[in-house]
């Protein structure tokens, strides 16, 4: 090989070498501000920085409500969760607090349980430290002054919770809550397809994640949670004949040992046929 040729070889190689550092870099950048690894629980999951369900033999479910506050659904879902006698949880919006404050006062007269879903539901990933902490401030001054025992729980738009999310609500002090089992009612599904998902998904100690209303997203009309509604009904009248509780997650939190990682809460069957398989 001639030095022409040897010099020809080292510079593309160097160039291959700086292709692969730039795509690395790009790589990490996308994963840490846009939650775009194998998995978007990644984050909390690898250090242990959210609650996913409980473990517990007793045939307990906490039923969890996001983006409300709203005035026709809140209420229709109160009205059923009322008749069964059962308890559930609401991750409200700041924005929708302050609209409809008194629909949240009869959810926490009513027994139930309400949380922090941030003011204006971004996407935190893509927030600086300091825009982290004030959604989540903005929504704790509002709760604050309608609730006198504010539960501290925490629960991001989307589920998304890079580091800096994490980090900003451990130093608040603040408990994420995420979920096992996704009904994908905000896809709007059948209600028979919801209840497939959660016959498939159901256990002692599951976090169930709906929605009572929709972000408040510039423009959109706000979207029917009617199957929503209708579901909740259905959940409530198959599964306390079963032996079935619903509880707020403060009790359900209470009743069984918390599980830091979506994996540990698959039902019990599914983690023995792994098992054998394994
Ligand atoms: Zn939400």
């Amino acid at each position: 090989m001639t030095p022409g040729h040897q010099r020809y070889w080292r510079r593309g190689l160097s160039l291959v070498r700086l292709g692969l550092i730039l795509a690395a870099t790009t790589l990490i950048i996308l994963g840490w501000t846009k939650g775009l690894w194998p998995q978007r629980f990644m984050w909390p999951q690898a250090f242990g920085e959210g609650v996913f369900c409980v473990r517990t033999e007793e045939p307990i479910m906490a039923l969890t409500f996001d983006d409300g506050p709203d005035p026709i659904y809140t209420p229709a879902i109160l009205a059923i969760l009322e008749e069964y006698q059962a308890k559930a949880t609401f991750f409200a919006i700041g924005q929708h607090l302050f609209q409809y404050p008194h629909i949240a006062q009869t959810l926490v007269a009513q027994g139930h349980e309400l949380a922090n879903h941030t003011f204006s539901h971004p996407d935190l990933n893509r927030r600086l430290r300091q825009g982290i902490l004030q959604e989540v401030k903005q929504t704790d001054a509002l709760l604050g002054a309608m609730i006198p025992r504010m539960p501290p729980y925490f629960r991001p738009p989307y589920g998304h919770a890079n580091l800096l999310v994490t980090d900003a609500l451990k130093a608040l002090g603040r408990p994420i809550l995420f979920w096992d089992v996704d009904l994908r009612d905000w896809a709007d599904p059948s209600v028979d397809h919801m209840m497939a998902i959660l016959k498939r998904n159901a256990h002692p100690g599951a976090i169930v994640l709906l929605h009572d209303s929709s972000p408040p997203a510039a423009g959109s009309a706000s979207k029917s949670r009617q199957k929503t509604v209708d579901v909740v009904r259905q959940i409530l009248s198959t599964y306390i004949p079963q032996g079935y509780q619903f509880v707020t997650l403060s009790e359900l939190l209470d009743r069984g040992e918390t599980q830091l990682a979506a994996r540990s809460c698959r039902p019990r069957q599914d983690r023995a046929r792994q098992d054998l398989a394994a």
